[in-house]
C-alpha cells in the first residue's frame, strides 16, 4: 500500500494538529503533517499528496496563500487538493482559485464533518469510486520539521504522554523543537 498518497496537514497549532491527524486516521487515510507553508512548499513539489489540510494563518513565516500558489504551479494531474482552515479573515480567501482549494472550514472544527470533507476531496482528486480510497491498514504518521523541512519522529496521535514529550524533542538537522518553532501554538 506503499503507493497510496497521504494527506499532508499544515498547521501551527500541535494540539490541533494532533486532533486532525485522529480525525483523519479514522476514515483510513495516511496522514503526514509540518508546521510551516515554507516546508510545506518544499514537500508537495518533491511528494505526491492526495489532499493538503491548510491554515491559512500561520503564526511564523508565509501563509497559507503561499501554500496555494506552490499548488498551483504544480502539474494538474501532479497536484494536491487543498481543503483550507481559517478562523476568520475570509475576506483573505476571496477569489482563492477553486480549482485547487475545495474546502473552506472554520475554526472551531466540526471534526467528524472535517474528516468527511478531507475523505470526500481526497477521493475526488485521485479519481477514486466513493468504495474505494480508505486503506485497511493505515500507515505511520510521518512528520517533518517546520524550520527545516528534514523528517522528524512523530508522535502516536491520541497518546497525550508521548505527545508532551515529542513538542520538546529536538530536529536531529536543525535542533529546533516542535515547541519552539510554533509559538502560536496552545499546548
Ligand atoms: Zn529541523
Amino acid at each position: 500500500m506503499s503507493d497510496v498518497p497521504p494527506v499532508l496537514i499544515v498547521e501551527d497549532d500541535l494540539s490541533l494538529v494532533q486532533a486532525l491527524t485522529l480525525a483523519i486516521e479514522t476514515v483510513g487515510l495516511p496522514v503526514e503533517y509540518c508546521t510551516s507553508a515554507e516546508t510545506a512548499i518544499d514537500l508537495i513539489k518533491t511528494r505526491s499528496y492526495g489532499c493538503v489540510v491548510l491554515d491559512l494563518i500561520l503564526a511564523t513565516g508565509l501563509s497559507g496563500m503561499y501554500v496555494v500558489e506552490a499548488a498551483r504551479s504544480i502539474a494538474p494531474e501532479k497536484r494536491p487538493s487543498i481543503v483550507m482552515m481559517t478562523g476568520g479573515n475570509v475576506e483573505l480567501l476571496r477569489g482563492v482559485d477553486r480549482d485547487i482549494v475545495k474546502a473552506i472550514l472554520l475554526k472551531p472544527l466540526d471534526l467528524e464533518l472535517f474528516a468527511q470533507y478531507v475523505l470526500v476531496t481526497y477521493r475526488r482528486a485521485l479519481d477514486l469510486k466513493s468504495a474505494a480510497g480508505a486503506v485497511t491498514e493505515v500507515p505511520a504518521v510521518r512528520a517533518y520539521c517546520g524550520a527545516c523541512g528534514n523528517e522528524m519522529p512523530s508522535w502516536i496521535a491520541g497518546t497525550d504522554n508521548i505527545f508532551d514529550q515529542w513538542i520538546d524533542t529536538p530536529c536531529t538537522n536543525c535542533g529546533k523543537t516542535p515547541r519552539g518553532i510554533s509559538p502560536g501554538s496552545t499546548v
